[in-house]
């Protein structure tokens, strides 16, 4: 008969490591959110930027405008000035001097006229891009708005469940005898790997070197703990039972 108590103590064991791996694993999980969220918000600058970029197309082309209009506000006063001179003139010189000039002045008018229409259609279609640029602001907000919203949700649950297992843990951690938890602890200091090591097909369930057969018969008496002769982890032969489920999964 197998000695029940280090047989129930490496169980506990086994069992307390299988918890802090899950705990390890949620920890990790819970970590890389912050990192998710900030991807979103960089991936969401591309949308900012496509806007502000269209705002300012925009705000270029009303400044062109502006400035269009008052080019040709200029030459309207000036041809005035000078068709209101033309009613005064003497001579024929005089007049043709002013013809020659409010000619001149009437086809840079045209031309103004003609690039505030330009302008003017520009805009129309700016602002459509504009629109479009803005809904589709609209909708990625909306929708990195919901994203975040899940990855907060998710770094809840995750402390929660955390929070659940350290509870479990603590639970049953003070039923494992201290040499056993010192030299657990001592080699969880050392590596993240599994301390104890479970029978597979007769070899370490950590580095799956063949057991020698008189090894593995020492182990199952679980008279006194036995390590693995390669990689010095805790070997635990499951009882027989659980050792055909073991293997019939593999
Ligand atoms: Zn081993």
């Amino acid at each position: 008969m197998p000695n029940s108590h280090l047989q129930e103590q490496l169980g506990l064991l086994h069992q307390l490591q299988q918890l802090e791996l899950a705990i390890l694993s949620l920890h990790q999980q819970r970590q890389s959110i912050p990192l998710k969220i900030a991807k979103l918000e960089e991936g969401f600058q591309v949308h900012q930027g496509a806007l502000d970029e269209k705002k300012e197309t925009l705000a270029v082309a009303e400044r062109e405008l502006r400035s269009k209009n008052a080019e040709l506000a200029d030459h309207q006063e000036q041809r005035q000035k000078y068709e209101t001179q033309l009613r005064e003139v003497k001579t024929n010189k005089e007049y043709q001097a002013l013809d020659t000039e409010i000619s001149y002045l009437q086809k840079k008018e045209s031309e103004a006229e003609d690039a505030i229409l330009g302008i003017m259609l520009d805009i129309d279609q700016i602002q459509e891009e504009l629109r479009q640029e803005q809904a589709s602001f609209d909708a990625e907000k909306e929708k990195v708005g919901l994203q975040k919203a899940t990855y907060e949700q998710e770094e809840r649950d995750l402390e929660a469940a955390v929070a659940a297992q350290q509870q479990e843990r603590k639970r049953f951690s003070p039923d494992i005898d201290k040499d056993l938890m010192t030299g657990y602890q001592a080699w969880g200091r050392r590596s993240k790997t599994a301390f104890v090591s479970i029978v597979k097909n007769n070899a370490c369930g950590g580095c799956r070197i063949a057991i020698p057969p008189q090894t593995l018969k020492e182990a199952r008496k679980f008279e006194k703990v036995v390590q693995c002769s390669s990689c010095k982890r805790i070997l635990y032969p499951l009882p027989e039972d659980e050792k055909e489920t073991n293997q019939a999964s593999e």
